[in-house]
């Protein structure tokens, strides 16, 4: 049990959840604890030291340099998968509070839900999937685990970072999305938070950088209706209002779409715990109107953004890159860094090249590409 006590007679974090916390949300006392156990902070709770830990991993700032939707070479003022990964965090505390959830928890859950992208996000995911698909295969999702159980070390007493069952169940959750258990609230509104943040910012940076239009958008139900509000509102906007708007918008109408469906719902439940959430297999969900919306969006985005003949290129110029990375750090033996040609001894060669590729930034796989073609020239 969580006995943090108040630092000079201030609450404990029990006192402070058992205050503000709903009785259906995640509470740091009930806790499964770590793989490794460790004695309890002085004035932070488990699930605020996750959150430290993460926040300090070197595969957190490692984000910073890998691309979300465009690449660096695209401009300065889209999102990365670290400012993606900010706005998650962001959209789903507020979320989180207004449901009265463990914001300590959904901290950690946003903070660590990309944090096993490998470089140039999905088409370098596809491209190690291919390469591993012999030897277990690649999933942004699984790497999240490995390198929050073993390749990150910053403790001289244990692999990894150590963090609670918790965190650790929201990322597992993730990665086997066909599981039958129902993951805690907190788990489901970071999931629901990142679609509504990519939903936005890719709509935003779409119009930015010139993959689609105002035009094109205001002929879906959602974005449509939403530019037709802002017009009203304000009679003369200019695109660049018009597309601020638009963003903030669509944040908000999803944000608050959530909030009234779920207290409506909840408002007719008498949970009494978090397992009692799981164990009834309640779910979060926005109105069947905005979900239809929402998908209609995603096929818009999938279409004439993901799929614009742009991105198809940086997408099979970057797969190329990884699969000749992979083939050459394969046939070279000692090639690798040191720690990752210690992993060879326990996971064999393919998957220490995978492990040592996922974890580039796009600019280092690019350079060590430009470095490996050189010398073979
Ligand atoms: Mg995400």
């Amino acid at each position: 049990m969580n006995t943090v006590t108040g630092a000079m007679g201030l609450m404990t974090i029990d006192q402070r959840e058992e205050a503000i916390l709903a009785p259906y949300a995640t509470k740091s006392r009930e806790s499964l604890g770590r793989e490794f156990p460790e004695k309890e902070h002085h004035y932070r709770g488990p699930f605020q030291r996750d959150r430290d830990r993460i926040l300090h991993s070197a595969a957190y700032r490692r984000l910073s340099g890998k691309m979300q939707v465009f690449t660096g070479d695209q401009g300065d003022y889209h999102r990365t998968r670290l400012t993606h990964t900010q706005e998650v965090a962001s959209i789903a505390r507020t979320l989180g509070r207004a449901l009265r959830l463990n914001e300590d928890l959904i901290e950690a859950l946003a903070l660590f839900h990309d944090i096993g992208h490998p470089p140039y996000g999905h088409a370098g995911e596809d491209a190690l999937q291919e390469c591993l698909k012999n030897h277990g295969g690649f999933s942004h999702n699984q790497f999240g685990l490995t390198l929050a159980r073993e390749l990150e070390n910053p403790y001289p007493d244990f692999p990894g970072l150590n963090l609670t069952r918790e965190v650790l169940a929201g990322q597992d959750h993730r990665a086997h999305k066909d599981s039958p258990i129902v993951p805690s609230l907190e788990v489901q509104l970071v999931d629901a938070a990142d679609s509504m943040t990519y939903d936005a910012h890719d709509t935003d940076d779409a119009v930015k950088l010139a993959f689609v239009t105002l035009d094109d958008l205001s002929e879906l139900s959602l974005t449509g209706r939403l530019l037709r509000d802002i017009q009203q509102k304000f009679t003369s906007a200019d695109p660049r209002t018009l597309r601020r708007n638009l963003a903030h918008d669509l944040i908000e109408l999803q944000v608050t779409n959530l909030l009234e469906t779920t207290t409506a719902r909840l408002e007719q439940t008498d949970f009494s715990s978090s397992a009692g959430v799981q164990e009834a297999r309640f779910r979060l969900v926005i109105s069947e109107q905005l979900r239809r919306e929402k998908s209609e969006l995603e096929e818009f985005l999938y279409d004439r953004v993901y799929r614009h003949e742009e991105l198809i290129r940086v997408r099979s110029d970057a797969q190329h890159r990884l699969k000749m990375l992979f083939l050459h750090f394969c046939a070279q033996h000692q090639s690798l860094p040191e720690r990752n040609e210690q992993r060879v001894q326990t996971i064999g060669r393919p998957r220490a090249v995978g492990e040592y590729l996922a974890s580039m930034t796009d600019r280092y796989c690019d350079q060590r590409f430009d470095e490996v073609t050189a010398a073979g020239d």
